[in-house]
C-alpha cells in the first residue's frame, strides 16, 4: 500500500534565505538516487516538504537503502497518501494502514492529526479521538499511550490529499553534497581514508581524490582496490574524480638520497604537495586525509606538523580524535571495511624504514629534502603530467 515516502530533513531547514538551494540540491540527489532503481518515481518539493511518489511497482527495501545514502535526509517516512473521500473512508484507510504496517497488534499508539486544510469538517482533536476509538475497537490488543506510544500515527490533512505515516526510518543526516564546496581526499587502500572521505562528504562537500601507487612495486590489483573503495564512497558522495599518480620514481629517489628513518615523512610531504597541486587546479578548498593522532609513527603530533608544513590549503582530518575501533565501525557501516582489508601492497609500506622517526624536526627534514634538489622538479613534473584521471561512480 505504501507508494510514497515523506523525506524529513533537519539541518538544512535552518539555512534562512539559502534554504531553497539546500532543498533543491537534496531534491535533485533524491531524484538521481531513485532513478537508478527499478520503478518510476517522482520527487517533489512542496511547502517545506520533499516527497518521493512511486508510479509503478518498486522494491521497498531497495528504495529505503538508496535514500539512506543521500546526505541531508534526517528521516524517511514510508507513507500512504489517500484522496479525501469522506470521514468513513478515512477510518477504513487508517485501519488498513495499521493492519498492513503492523502485523503484530501488541503495541501502544497515539493518533496525531494535523489539518493544513482548515475547511475539513472535523477538528484535529475530534479526528484523533474517533480514529483512536476505531483502532481500539478493531484491534483490541492495541492500547493508547499518549506519552510514549510505540506507534505515533500521523494523519495529515492537506487539501484533497491525506497522508498517513508512522515509521520514521533514520536517514544518514548531514547536508546535501554540493552545498559546501569541494575538497581533495588523499585516498589510499586502507581503512581510514575512505571513512574520512565519507565524513567530509557528509557535511555537503563534493570530493575529488588522489591515489599514489608505485608500479611495479604495487600491483594493478592494488589500484583496482582503491577504485573499488572510491566507488563505495561515491554511493554517498556522488561521482568522484580520481587522480592516479605514479609515485615510483619519486619514492626511489627519496629512498636513494634521504635518511631512511625519514622516508615516510618525506614521502608524505611529496604526496601532500602533489595532491595540493591537483586540488588547486580543480577548485578544491582543502585537502582531506584519514590521519588520527598517534595511530602510527607518521601520525604523531610532530609528524603531522612536518607533513602539514608543505601545505598552503587547509588540511582536514575528520578522524583526528578517533580510535581505530571507532573508524572500523564506520567503515563497516558504509561497507568499505571488507575491501579495505584485502591484502594488497600499498606504496607507503614498500619502502618503509624499520625505525622511522616519531618526532621529526621540520628543519632537519627540509635539509634532507635538499638532497633531492637535482632531480625532484623533473620527477614532480612527470608525476603530475602522467597522472591518470578517471571518474568513479558516475
Ligand atoms: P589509511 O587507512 O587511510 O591508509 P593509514 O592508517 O594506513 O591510513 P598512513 O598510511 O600513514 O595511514 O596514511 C595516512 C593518510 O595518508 C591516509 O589516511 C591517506 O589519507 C594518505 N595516504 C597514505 N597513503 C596514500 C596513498 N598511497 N595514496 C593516497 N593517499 C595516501
Ligand atoms: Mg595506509
Amino acid at each position: 500500500m505504501v507508494r510514497s515516502f515523506l523525506i524529513k530533513y533537519a539541518e538544512i531547514g535552518v539555512k534562512g534565505k539559502n534554504r531553497y538551494i539546500f532543498e533543491d540540491k537534496l531534491t535533485s540527489h533524491i531524484h538521481h538516487s531513485l532513478k537508478r532503481l527499478d520503478g518510476d518515481f517522482s520527487v517533489i518539493k512542496e511547502s517545506g516538504r520533499i516527497y518521493a511518489h512511486a508510479s509503478s511497482e518498486f522494491d521497498y527495501d531497495e528504495v529505503v537503502s538508496a535514500l539512506q545514502c543521500v546526505f541531508g535526509i534526517a528521516g524517511i517516512c514510508p507513507m500512504v497518501q489517500i484522496e479525501d473521500k469522506g470521514y468513513e473512508d478515512l477510518k477504513e484507510q487508517v485501519l488498513k494502514f495499521i493492519d498492513e504496517t503492523y502485523p503484530d497488534k501488541n503495541f501502544t499508539f497515539k493518533v496525531d492529526t494535523r489539518r493544513a486544510n482548515k475547511q475539513y469538517p472535523h477538528t484535529s482533536d475530534q479526528i484523533n479521538r474517533d480514529l483512536g476509538e476505531i483502532i481500539l475497537e478493531t484491534y483490541p490488543e492495541t492500547k493508547v499511550d499518549v506519552h510514549h506510544p510505540d506507534v505515533l500515527l500521523h494523519v495529515e490533512i492537506r487539501g484533497k490529499n491525506i497522508n498517513l505515516y508512522s515509521l520514521v526510518i533514520p536517514g544518514p543526516g548531514g547536508m546535501p553534497v554540493g552545498t559546501n564546496g569541494k575538497a581533495m581526499l588523499l585516498l589510499s587502500g586502507g581503512i581510514d581514508s575512505p571513512v574520512a572521505g565519507y565524513m567530509i562528504a557528509k557535511r555537503g562537500v563534493t570530493i575529488e581524490a588522489t591515489y599514489f601507487h608505485a608500479p611495479p612495486y604495487t600491483s594493478e590489483r592494488a589500484k583496482e582496490k582503491v577504485i573499488d573503495l572510491a566507488r563505495l564512497v561515491s554511493a554517498y558522495s556522488g561521482p568522484i574524480k580520481l587522480h592516479i599518480v605514479n609515485f615510483t620514481d619519486i619514492q626511489l629517489a627519496i629512498y636513494e638520497k634521504c635518511p631512511h628513518d625519514e622516508l615516510t615523512i618525506i614521502m608524505r610531504r611529496y604526496m601532500m604537495r602533489i595532491a595540493e597541486h591537483f586540488a588547486k587546479k580543480n577548485g578544491c578548498l582543502g585537502l582531506v586525509t584519514g590521519e588520527s593522532i598517534g595511530q602510527v609513527a607518521s601520525q604523531t603530533m610532530q609528524s603531522l606538523a612536518a607533513t602539514n608544513a608543505v601545505c598552503t590549503l587547509p588540511v582536514y582530518r575528520p578522524l583526528i580524535g578517533f580510535d581505530k575501533k571507532e573508524i572500523v565501525e564506520i567503515s563497516e557501516k558504509i561497507d568499505t571495511y571488507e575491501v579495505s582489508i584485502q591484502p594488497f601492497e600499498d606504496c607507503c609500506t614498500i619502502f618503509v624504514a624499520k625505525h622511522p622517526v616519531t618526532k621529526p624536526n621540520v628543519e632537519r627534514i627540509e635539509k634532507s629534502e635538499i638532497n633531492l634538489a637535482d632531480c625532484i622538479d623533473d620527477l614532480m613534473k612527470t608525476a603530475l603530467e602522467t597522472a591518470e584521471v578517471i571518474t568513479v561512480g558516475a
